[in-house]
C-alpha cells in the first residue's frame, strides 16, 4: 500500500512549540493574558481590524457577535446553503430561522440575488461565508446590507489570508470570525477570533466574552448581564502567535499547492476549480474540483478513486437544508447539485511534489481514462 496522504494537517515547527512551553512554564500570574494580547495585535496589524477578540472556537466568536447585535427569537438570518453547520449553529442558540438560500455556481458562494429576494421584516442579519478561501460578492453584499439595513457578517473561517480588493475577508462587514481549528490555515489546537472596526459593537462583544463583566465596573465579581464564556487561552494563544508569525509563509504554500493541482488539472475541460477574481487575493485554503455533468464523474466515484490510491479526499460540503434539522430548500439548485459532482484535494502546507502528483494523477490518469 501507497503511504497515505491525510486531506489536512497543521504546521507546526519548533517555535509553536517553544512559545506553548514558555506559555505553560511562564504564563500566569501577571504574565497570563500576554500570549493572549500579543496574539490579538498580530491578528489586528494583519488583517487590518480595529478591534480584535481571541474565542474559543468560531462557532463561539458568531455567537457572541450575533448576540451583541441583537439577534433572537423570531429573527431571520440569511446565509448560503452551501456550508459547515457551524455558521447555522448559533443563528439557533439565539433562537433565530436560518435562512438558507442558493450559491453562485462559480465562486460557490452566496447568490446576491438570492438574499435580495429572500428578505422578510424579520431578517436581522445576512452572513457571507467566504467558502474554501473563495470570496463572496462583496460589494454587492455590502449594497444590500445599505439598502436594507442589514449588517453583514463575514465568516471567514475558511478565508484567512483572503483579500476582496486588497481588504482582507471579516474586515468589510460589521463583524468577521475566524477559526484556528486544526484543519484551518493557522491553528491554535481550537479556537477563534471575533475582529470588528465598530467600536460600540466590540465594547458590547467584550462584556459578553466575559461572563457579562463590565471593564468599567469597579465592583468585584459583579456581571452587569448574562454573558458568555467563550476564551481563548494563553497556552493555545502562544501557538497562535508563532503560527501568526508564519503567516506569509503559510498562505504562500498554500497558493503554491493550489496552483500545482491548477496547472495539471485547471485546463482540463468540464473541470472548475477555486476562482480568483481580478483585484482579490484567494487563499485558496481548500483546493477543490468540480466536474461538469457531461463527465460523468460523481462524488462516489471520486471518492472511491481516491481511497484505492490511499488519499483522503474530502466530499464537498452537503446543502444544510438536505440535513434532519433543517427544511428542504430543494430550489437551492447549485448547492444540491454541485456537491454531487465535486471534491475537496488534500492541500495541507508539507505535501511534497511527489505527492501533489500522485493527487492529481488519480484525476488526470483515473477518473479522465
Ligand atoms: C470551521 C468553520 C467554522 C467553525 O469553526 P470552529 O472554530 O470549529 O467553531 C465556522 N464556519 C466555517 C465556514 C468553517 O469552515
Amino acid at each position: 500500500m501507497k503511504e497515505r496522504i491525510h486531506y489536512t494537517k497543521p504546521s507546526v515547527t519548533d517555535r509553536e512549540v517553544d512559545f506553548a512551553s514558555d506559555a505553560a512554564r511562564n504564563g500566569w500570574g501577571e504574565k497570563c493574558y500576554e500570549y493572549i494580547g500579543r496574539f490579538e495585535e498580530m491578528f489586528k496589524q494583519y488583517t487590518g481590524a480595529k478591534y480584535a477578540i481571541s474565542t474559543s472556537s468560531c462557532t463561539g466568536a458568531l455567537h457572541l457577535g450575533m448576540a451583541a447585535l441583537g439577534i433572537g427569537p423570531g429573527d431571520e438570518v440569511i446565509l448560503a446553503d452551501t456550508n459547515w453547520i457551524a455558521t447555522a449553529a448559533p443563528i439557533t442558540y439565539l433562537g433565530a430561522k436560518p435562512v438558507l438560500v442558493d450559491i453562485l455556481p462559480d465562486s460557490w458562494c452566496i447568490d446576491p440575488d438570492k438574499i435580495e429576494a429572500a428578505i422578510t421584516p424579520n431578517t436581522k442579519g445576512i452572513i457571507a461565508v467566504h467558502l474554501y478561501g473563495n470570496l463572496c460578492e462583496m460589494d454587492r453584499l455590502l449594497d444590500i446590507g445599505e439598502k436594507y439595513g442589514l449588517p453583514i457578517i463575514e465568516d471567514s473561517a475558511e478565508a484567512l489570508g483572503s483579500f476582496w480588493n486588497q481588504k482582507h475577508t471579516g474586515t468589510m462587514g460589521r463583524f468577521g470570525t475566524f477559526s484556528f481549528h486544526g484543519t484551518k490555515a493557522i491553528t491554535t489546537g481550537e479556537g477563534g477570533m471575533f475582529i470588528t472596526n465598530d467600536e460600540d459593537l466590540y465594547d458590547t462583544v467584550s462584556v459578553l466574552s466575559n461572563h457579562g463583566r463590565s471593564s468599567s465596573q469597579t465592583k468585584q465579581f459583579w456581571p452587569d448581564m448574562i454573558g458568555f464564556k467563550y476564551k481563548l487561552s494563553n497556552i493555545q494563544a502562544a501557538i497562535g502567535c508563532a503560527q501568526m508569525e508564519r503567516i506569509e509563509e503559510l498562505i504562500t504554500r498554500k497558493r503554491e499547492i493550489f496552483a500545482y493541482y491548477h496547472q495539471h488539472l485547471g485546463g482540463i475541460d468540464g473541470i472548475h476549480m477555486n476562482p480568483e477574481q481580478e483585484g482579490n487575493k484567494n487563499s485558496y485554503w481548500m483546493p477543490t474540483v468540480v466536474f461538469d455533468k457531461a463527465l460523468g464523474i460523481s462524488r462516489e466515484a471520486a471518492m472511491d478513486a481516491f481511497s484505492k490510491e490511499n488519499i483522503d479526499a474530502r466530499v464537498f460540503f452537503w446543502p444544510l437544508s438536505a440535513l434532519d434539522m433543517f427544511e428542504d430548500v430543494l430550489q437551492n439548485t447549485n448547492a444540491w447539485d454541485i456537491p454531487a459532482r465535486a471534491i475537496n484535494l488534500p492541500s495541507y502546507h508539507d505535501l511534497s511534489i511527489a505527492q501533489l502528483d500522485r493527487v492529481s494523477s488519480v484525476i488526470q490518469d483515473g477518473l479522465l481514462r
